[in-house]
């Protein structure tokens, strides 16, 4: 018999095991992992596993998919139906599918349950073992490279999240010296009180996104002075204006920021003017 895995209740051929394609692991990283080792056919240090995983889920407001004893149940029979002794059993709980969106989806999803076996030749772990093993040393920068469109969105879903749960539309990320680098999903702009465009430059670790390109370059067209300096969430509120950039959101006016009106709290002319901009520059490029 060959590999067997679980997918969402059933137990599936491993050449067969499919999730859905709006599983919001597969699309955001909105998902956590556990991995146990096994020891003729039973699962080691079962109890910190499941403690780290319960731990894991209630951080990202996703629920157990089941009990501690249903869960070991289907591991062990995961385990059994690989007729693996010596290995690995992985676990991966996902907030479940749904379409496409940020934050946590409105109405209840069932958390998807993925379950596969590895073997381990456990001579040749004793064997590396009794040599050692070398390293290599490398800067830490998880996840230190928000300059890449990757779908490890899990820090963008929460801060959505909680933007949404704050009543808001989008969620700014502050820096350790206190600047906003970009939104969730958009890039982050003010007009400040001279009249400046300004928006973080992409030497920071922000995406660097088409919209907010295009429209510089639209901006620098219409002889508009650009700024790419950072802001903090104080400059937003001073400024006159603010608003904020993306496929999605195209130019989207922000009045306000944790709360606070930024300029006098209404929509301002400038965005709207640089919103019309950039849709009619986006009209008359599209293909
Ligand atoms: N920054 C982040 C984190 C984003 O996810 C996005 C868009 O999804 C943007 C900026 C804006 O990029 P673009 O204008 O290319 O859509």
């Amino acid at each position: 018999m060959g590999r067997v895995a679980y997918v969402n209740g059933r137990f599936v051929p491993h050449g067969q095991a499919v999730v859905h394609i709006e599983d919001r692991g597969y699309q955001l990283a909105d998902a956590v992992y556990e991995v146990w080792a096994l020891f003729g056919g039973r699962m080691a240090d079962a109890a910190g596993h499941f403690e780290r995983l319960e731990r894991s889920l209630s951080e990202l407001k996703i629920a157990m998919p089941m009990s501690r004893q249903a869960l070991t149940f289907v591991l062990k029979e995961t385990v059994r139906r690989n007729r693996v002794r010596e290995g690995t059993v992985y676990l991966q709980v996902s907030r479940g599918v749904a379409p496409r969106d940020h934050a946590f989806p409105t109405a209840p999803v069932r958390p998807a349950v993925v379950i596969t076996v590895r073997g381990l030749d456990r001579a040749a772990s004793e064997a590396r073992a009794a040599k050692g093993v070398t390293v290599v040393t490398t800067p830490e920068n998880r996840w230190g490279r928000c300059d890449i469109k990757t779908v490890g969105l899990l820090p963008n879903a929460l801060a959505k999240q909680a933007a949404r749960e704050a009543g808001a539309y989008e969620a700014w990320f502050v820096d350790d010296l206190g600047f906003v680098t970009e939104g969730a999903s958009s890039n982050a702009w003010i007009v400040d009180q001279d009249g400046r465009l300004r928006t973080r430059d992409t030497n920071a670790n922000i995406l660097r996104g088409v919209t907010r390109k295009t429209l510089i370059e639209s901006m620098q067209t219409e002889g508009l002075m650009i700024d790419e300096r950072p802001f903090t969430p104080g400059d937003a509120i001073a400024a006159r204006e603010a608003f904020i950039t993306g496929a999605g959101s195209l130019v989207l006016p922000v009045i306000a920021v944790d709360g606070r009106p930024v300029g006098d709290g209404s929509v301002g002319p400038v965005a709207m003017r640089l919103r019309n901009l950039y849709i009619e520059h986006a009209i008359a490029g599209a293909i």
